[in-house]
């Protein structure tokens, strides 16, 4: 349903969960945030996004680079588990306890074809925490990954049929967010003074962040760090796209 994303040089996890409520009056049914923190972690819940707020807080969750979304079930009861981000700690049975989360991964839209996507997944040793179509996504990623992220991202979403707005970060690259799009909107925020920039399904989301926004195609794959990003499209030709200013209304 909604997605605010961002890579900066600073604590950036009030920025996230303020979009998700300048993005609330869409309708959600759970929300959830994840940043780079060392490792990734994450804080999800099916209340309100101001009882999101109250857990990162509590826990003490800051990052400066992260995901957060608003999820409007399609696949999936709502529920803490299917609750986006969704993680992959890569293939085997005990993988979650036994090793930190390499990807996380947050998704609008719906991917047509999840089941045979699951299977092969399974088959290749994935083990699933939640009944969503997102969470192939996140193991797709993890199991084309090899050591660079915007790469692994233009090889997954070549896979995926259906419509999807997707932001992923890594553990293994601190600054950097990976956006992409394909019948869902997705937008690039270009930060104030060249040390951070942002994604959202939204311009409103951004509202007192930035009114430097790119629209992003469909097919656009996108490469966001903290003091440039890089865009390519359906083809994973590198294209430039028009920064344009956008009155934002709060
Ligand atoms: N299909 C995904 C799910 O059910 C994403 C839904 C959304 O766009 O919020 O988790």
């Amino acid at each position: 349903c909604g997605i605010v994303g961002a890579a900066s040089h600073r604590n950036i996890v009030p920025v996230l969960v303020q979009g998700l409520q300048r993005l609330e009056y869409r309708g959600y049914d759970s929300c959830g945030v994840a940043v780079h923190a060392g490792g990734l972690t994450r804080a999800r819940t099916t209340s309100r996004v101001a009882e999101l707020l109250t857990q990162v807080h509590d826990d003490r969750v800051v990052g400066l680079t992260g995901i957060a979304h608003t999820r409007w079930a399609t696949h999936g009861a709502p529920a803490v588990h299917n609750a986006h981000p969704h993680f992959s700690h890569g293939a085997g049975e005990d993988a979650e306890t036994t090793r930190p989360a390499r990807i996380a991964l947050v998704h609008n839209g719906i991917i047509e074809n999840h089941e045979p996507l699951r299977a092969a997944l399974q088959a290749r040793g994935y083990v699933f925490h939640s009944q969503t179509d997102t969470e192939v996504i996140a193991h797709l990623i993890d199991s084309l990954y090899d050591g660079d992220l915007f790469e692994a991202v233009k090889a997954a979403v070549l896979q995926l049929h259906g419509a999807y707005a997707i932001a992923v970060i890594c553990r293994d690259e601190p600054h950097r967010v990976i956006g992409a799009r394909q019948g869902s909107p997705l937008i690039l925020g270009v930060g104030k003074d060249g040390t951070e920039n942002f994604l959202a399904s939204d311009a409103m989301a951004l509202a007192g962040v930035t009114d430097q926004i790119v629209y992003l195609d469909e097919g656009d794959v996108i490469d966001l760090q903290p003091g440039k990003y890089w865009i390519v499209d359906r083809a994973h030709k590198p294209v430039a796209r028009t920064v344009r200013t956008v009155q934002a209304h709060s």
